[in-house]
């Protein structure tokens, strides 16, 4: 599996929704790839707070502290891709 490829079922994989073939093949690239796994990790814990936002009806100050937050992942990945 290329890192493209990878990219393309991230979601799916989170959502453990790929074939098994898939699955370890996606396993074996991300235990290969430092740069996918810091992907995942990072798709994983936006994804939990994108979730987490929907989930309830916050005041201001705490989305406000989400959004720094997201926007805080959203920087690391700028980051890290560099
Ligand atoms: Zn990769």
């Amino acid at each position: 599996m290329t890192c493209t490829e990878l990219i393309e079922y991230l979601s799916q994989y989170i959502d453990q929704e790929l074939d098994t073939e898939l699955e370890k093949a996606a396993q074996e690239h991300l235990a290969s790839c430092h740069n996918c796994s810091i992907a995942l990790d990072t798709t994983k814990k936006t994804i939990t707070l994108g979730r987490l936002a929907l989930a309830k009806p916050l005041t201001g100050v705490k989305r406000e502290k989400l959004y720094s937050q997201l926007q805080q992942v959203f920087a690391q990945q700028t980051e890290t891709g560099s």
